[in-house]
């Protein structure tokens, strides 16, 4: 059964200038149009089964209008949902209004994510983004009195001119609000984003090393489990939803450049806005075998904590996975281990992941 839908909102305020999400320029005119196609698409393609987790991201969703927010709600709240549910929106603290706050409530949303990102105003120049420390405290007060104190703060590090000493001042503020959850990203050089475009370089690895460490060891002490490569999280505070994309079970999604996961096809619509607009989805298709989905299991357990139930994989598929892969000499050299039955990659490994992770992968057994 399917319990989780992600709904995308393209629209922001400002273009970041690491970003390569699906994201587009607000302009009013297409708002509307959106969420009629939305509307339409959702109806095209229904929700048949009760969900735990929705999750409405980015993009970012809170610089809709009261107006158009209250249709998407609307649009949502026919959704079939279990009684306790996870009901995320993403958005920026700048746009983040109270009335904006009392509307998520009313409509039962219980969670929110803001970008914040950095809070030092050289590196936020970098990103292209601005904040003020003020409206940061006003929406993280107001949000927690009326109730809705499960929040994400998204942090970025490893920024162009960034030290070690920028990254404790940024930490100590996001810890200063108290949140639920932290997500910290080390920022990527995309292809085709203003940073790779004006030729920025990253900072030497050394250092993001040491930023990494450093986060890890704060946060751990300030009592956030470090539960997925690039998250952490206080008590029972896990995202839900995030867990179905690391657990590669099946979820909903919809809106522009949306991808969702039912039946063994991963389908993604369509990244033009002037398409979807007209209602045409252009789906891209990925119907997967029984080894695409082995190795999406691979890809997405091995990034949380827990890592790969090796009884679930000899359940699932019929044989060991050590019969398919051969690991034995990153288990020898600890960049994977064994414990409780799950294959896992060690913490401080995980920063090299995505090497290990094609290790694996390049280590599949033939005939
Ligand atoms: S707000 Fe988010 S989606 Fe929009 S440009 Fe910045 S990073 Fe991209």
């Amino acid at each position: 059964m399917i319990k989780s839908c992600y709904i995308h909102i393209p629209f922001c305020d400002t273009i970041c200038s690491y970003c390569d999400f699906c994201k587009i320029y607000k302009k009013e005119k297409w708002i509307d149009l959106y969420l009629d196609n939305l509307a339409k698409e959702i109806k095209n393609n229904p929700i048949k089964s009760p969900l735990e987790t929705i999750y409405i991201g980015g993009g970012t969703p809170s610089c809709l209008s009261i107006k158009q927010l209250e249709r998407l709600f609307k649009i949502i709240a026919s959704f079939p949902k279990k009684e306790k549910i996870e009901y995320t929106i993403e958005g920026n603290f700048e746009s983040t209004t109270k009335e904006k706050l009392l509307l998520y409530k009313e409509y039962g949303i219980n969670r929110l994510s803001f970008g914040l990102e950095t809070v030092n105003q050289k590196l936020e120049k970098e990103l292209n983004r601005t904040h003020s420390k003020n409206t940061v405290e006003e929406v993280m007060n107001f949000a927690k009195k009326i109730g809705l104190n499960n929040i994400n703060i998204d942090i970025i590090y490893a920024i162009p001119g960034e030290t070690l000493e920028d990254v404790k001042r940024d930490i100590d503020y996001v810890l200063s609000l108290k949140p639920t959850h932290i997500s910290a990203y080390s920022l990527i050089f995309e292809d085709h984003t203003i940073l790779t475009i004006k030729k920025k370089k990253p900072i030497a690895e050394e250092k993001e090393i040491e930023m990494i460490n450093y986060l890890n060891k704060k946060l751990k002490e300030n009592a956030y489990e470090h539960y997925e490569i690039s998250n952490y999280a206080k008590d029972n505070y896990q995202s839900h939803h995030n867990q179905t994309y690391w657990h590669n079970e099946e979820y909903y999604a919809y809106g522009l450049g949306a991808s969702s996961y039912i039946n063994n096809k991963r389908e993604r619509n369509t990244r033009s806005i002037t398409e979807y607009i007209k209602g045409k989805l252009n789906k891209e298709i990925e119907v997967l075998t029984t080894e695409d989905t082995l190795e999406y299991e691979i890809i997405l357990n091995l990034r949380t904590k827990e890592g790969i139930s090796l009884e679930k994989i000899q359940k699932k598929y019929g044989y060991d996975l050590s019969e398919k892969y051969n690991y034995q000499s990153l288990l020898e050299n600890h960049f994977l281990e064994i414990n409780n039955n799950h294959l896992l990659i060690p913490e401080d490994k995980w920063y090299i992941s995505n090497e290990i992770i094609v290790k694996i992968l390049e280590g599949e057994k033939y005939g």
